[in-house]
């Protein structure tokens, strides 16, 4: 790997975005004594992971769960003395096909499991095992995973489980993804488990507890945070960033961090650098609509339910209710209703009352008693830079951490590829982006995570 060369004097760093990539970024930088500045475009850090309150606590405008192996996001939570915050419990999935539940977690659901073939059933489990403890992710760059589990795992199984499973995380990109990617994710999901059940995390407060306490910890080290922060421009004279241009004023000086998402940095480019923000913008992202309902009782007893008959505006009901206990919401039940899109949907623009008109009908395909009485209180939250859109040969699309501007890093979610993209995996490739900067990252483990290693050489 290889460093920028460390000066005596205190260097100076502006990391433009402050998601979990840029702050766990600014927190390594401001441990190894550097002058931090992170410029915010919005009101509020936190980025993805941002909360808001409902029935008495504060919950997260996109469900977030985290894994027993997310090693990265244990070392965070420890460094900032908040580890005994993360609890971890059994959770229950299901799959709704042919208009039934049916519960997804032992062996034995999938003996019971009708809509998937015996035959299927033995090579879905083979298939699984090998692309989650054996295969090589480089092997399986240019194979579809569609294509791969209709060859290795069967019609049934690919179409009962993981066609919608793609479909519930890349929406119409489904077909597009990388085999690399699923192995990817069936090593996160199978180090997971402990015997036949999946064990999931929770920060308890949500993840305000941590924004909180690193926003903390950072002010106390002298790292600058400034909100509505939106950087317009970059200044670049011969090939060389020197400045940042805000409705905050500009911020000049040292190197340059971009944390933000590759669509929001190339029309900062595209007028000095435009050949470069061409490059960039080869990257696409997937939106999501996270539609949630406060309920005065349960919807099901499942805590994650993968919609896999057509036609529902959703791909996934999440109650969250079912993995943390409705006591800490005032009694209310919650649950998310959950969907990808393409930036030309009509979703990406659709307002909050046509989401709910089209979303909440279809709740008594799956449940018919469910009324829309039940529900207290709902919330629509909406996001353009939900996901990085993996298409085959990802890796050649990921760019170089070091970008041929002088003084400019970047580092955002195609950095994961070709894991899944998580908080823990944002700590990780903040920490390959402080090594490549020659900033000390060397106490953040490196566990299992296969992200952080395309594009930091
Ligand atoms: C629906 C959904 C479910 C998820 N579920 C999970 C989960 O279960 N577990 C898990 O670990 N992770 C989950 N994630 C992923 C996780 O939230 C993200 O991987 C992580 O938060 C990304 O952090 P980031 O800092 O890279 O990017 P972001 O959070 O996107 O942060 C980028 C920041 O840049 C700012 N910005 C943008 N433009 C500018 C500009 N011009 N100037 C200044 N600032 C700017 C933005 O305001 C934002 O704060 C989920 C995400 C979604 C959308």
């Amino acid at each position: 790997m290889q460093n920028e060369k460390k000066s005596s004097v205190k260097q100076k760093l502006t990391i433009i975005g402050g998601g979990i990539t840029g702050l766990a970024v600014a927190y390594l930088a401001a441990k190894d004594g550097w002058d931090v500045t992170v410029l915010e475009g919005s009101e509020q850090i936190g980025g993805l992971m941002r909360t808001f309150q409902i029935a008495g606590n504060r919950l997260e405008h996109y469900y977030h769960h985290f894994f027993t192996n997310d090693a990265e996001l244990v070392w965070l939570l420890r460094e900032l003395d908040i580890a005994d915050k993360l609890e971890f419990r059994k959770t229950t999935i299901g799959i709704f096909r042919n208009n039934s539940i049916y519960d997804f977690n032992t062996p034995m659901d999938l003996l019971k499991f009708k809509p998937m073939k015996m035959m299927d059933k033995i090579r879905f489990i083979l298939s699984s095992i090998y692309l989650g403890k054996l295969a090589d992710w480089k092997k399986w760059e240019n194979v579809s995973a569609l294509d791969w589990f209709y060859k290795y795992a069967g019609r049934s199984a690919t179409d009962s489980v993981w066609k919608p499973l793609l479909e519930i995380k890349f929406g119409p990109y489904a077909n597009k993804v990388p085999t690399a990617w699923m192995v990817g994710r069936l090593k996160q999901r199978m180090n997971s488990r402990q015997g036949t059940k999946e064990h999931l995390g929770y920060i308890k407060g949500s993840l305000q507890t941590l924004i909180d306490s690193l926003s903390k910890s950072l002010s106390a080290m002298g790292v600058k945070i400034i909100l509505n922060a939106r950087v317009e421009r970059l200044l670049i004279k011969q090939n060389t960033l020197y400045g940042a241009e805000t409705a905050k004023g500009v911020f000049n000086g040292g190197f340059f961090l971009a944390t933000l998402p590759a669509t929001h940095l190339v029309p900062l480019l595209r007028d000095n650098a435009s050949d470069y923000a061409k490059e960039l913008s080869r990257i696409e992202y997937s939106g999501a609509v996270c539609t949630i309902l406060e309920m005065d009782r349960p919807f099901s007893n499942i805590y994650w339910l993968n919609v896999a008959d057509p036609g529902f505006p959703f791909g996934g009901v999440i109650e969250h209710t079912n993995f943390i206990s409705p006591d800490e919401y005032n009694g209310s039940h919650i649950i998310y209703l959950s969907r990808y899109f393409a930036q030309t949907d009509h979703i990406a623009s659709a307002s909050k009352k046509d989401i709910l008109d089209q979303m909440i009908p279809s709740l008594k395909r799956i449940n018919p008693q469910f009324k829309e009485s039940w529900v207290k209180n709902n919330y629509v939250f909406r996001t353009n830079t939900a996901a990085t859109v993996c298409g085959l040969n990802f890796s050649d699309a990921v760019p170089g951490c070091k970008t041929p501007i002088s003084n400019l890093y970047i580092v955002n979610m195609s950095h994961i590829y070709p894991d899944e993209r998580s908080c823990n995996n944002a700590i990780r490739i903040a920490a390959q982006a402080c090594k490549k900067m020659g900033i000390d990252s060397s106490m953040v483990p490196f566990r299992s995570s296969l992200s952080g290693q395309i594009g930091m050489d």
